[in-house]
């Protein structure tokens, strides 16, 4: 059976995606690998709280779960998987022997979205992980779409706008500062002037890949594209000596890109980056954004390449 499938003219390779299979028999795992393993990456499980870890660690796209499991059942794992931020958009099909309604009800109660049952259908389980995967593959692409930036693939201003709302109701209520960075390069016009947009559209590719892969240490952390050559981070639980040095670590990541820049007096590309706490603020994203940008107008004003508090 083929994982490659059209939608709408484009193909979709379902071969990347990951099945993780739990069951505390391996001779039921082994059954299913067998018939999966060719189509999909197959991880195994072979108890509920090694498929919590397995899940968090390697983020299949789809579950299949024994029921009855020494330690963790398997509605419970899946109840837990639902709990967890990390996890919880995971879909989870469970694999029964019973007919049991009552049993069947707990599965959907406890957040699975289907079920296979033992014995297993060779044919049933193929098509039925087929278009579980689909739909999920389906899901994550619309999420993409809505939430990240089309050029840098980093997340969008849509994506700010609903989350950092969150962020600032969350450390007003623990007293805990979440910090914002106002990231800007300098004389960005002047280098698309000079280098033209394509070069211009691979500079700010580059800068946002930085930006994440070495400004952002944690993984409640995140980058947004704010705006043409602008980008927001968003830092929660993280005093303003932490965001200092996120910053400078990002200020100083940039320049080791070494992106000439013969308009600037720098003579390479750098970014200025404004930085401001929430918990001095009311709860008004706006607010916050607007003091971060304050805090950038004096790194533009006091020379560029330069981080101001
Ligand atoms: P400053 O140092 O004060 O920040 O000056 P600047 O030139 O960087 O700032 P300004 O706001 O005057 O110009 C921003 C420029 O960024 C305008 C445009 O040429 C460029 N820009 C904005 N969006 C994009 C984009 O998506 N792609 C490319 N290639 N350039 C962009
Ligand atoms: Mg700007
Ligand atoms: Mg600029």
């Amino acid at each position: 059976m083929s994982s490659t499938e059209l939608i709408g003219g484009r193909s979709v390779d379902l071969t990347k995606a990951t099945v993780l299979v739990v069951d505390d028999q391996p001779v039921n795992i082994q059954v299913i690998y067998a018939l999966l393993c060719e189509d999909y990456t197959v991880l195994a499980a072979t108890s509920g709280e090694e498929a919590l870890s397995v899940a968090r660690e390697a983020r299949p796209d789809l579950i299949l779960m024994d029921i009855v499991m020494p330690g963790l059942s398997g509605m419970e794992t899946c109840q837990k998987l639902k709990s967890q931020d990390d996890t919880s958009e995971i879909p989870v099909i469970f694999i029964t022997a019973s007919y049991s309604s009552e049993e069947e009800n707990e599965c959907w109660m406890s957040g699975g979205i289907d079920f296979i049952s033992k014995p297993i259908n060779p044919m049933t389980l193929k098509n039925r992980v087929k278009a579980h995967l689909m739909l999920k593959y389906q899901k994550d692409t619309l999420l993409e779409m809505v939430y990240l930036d089309g050029l840098t693939g980093v997340f969008n201003r849509r994506y700010l706008d609903e989350h950092l709302i969150k962020h600032i109701h969350l450390s007003k209520r623990s007293k805990r500062e979440t910090c914002v960075l106002l990231i800007d390069i300098d004389f960005f016009k002047q280098f698309n002037d000079r280098y033209g947009h394509v070069q211009g559209d691979d500079a700010l590719k580059q800068v946002a890949l930085l930006v994440k892969s070495k400004g952002l240490k944690r993984i409640t952390d995140f980058v947004v594209r704010y705006g043409g050559e602008e980008f927001v981070v968003v830092l929660p639980e993280t005093n303003i000596s932490g965001a200092k040095q996120v910053a400078e670590r990002i200020r100083a990541a940039i320049q080791t890109l070494n992106l000439e820049h013969l308009d600037s007096p720098f003579g390479e590309l750098t970014v200025s980056i404004g930085i401001t706490g929430c918990l001095s603020y009311d709860v008004d994203d706006s607010a916050v954004l607007e003091a971060a940008d304050q805090k950038l107008y004096q790194a533009k004003v006091s020379g560029r390449n330069k981080v101001c508090f």
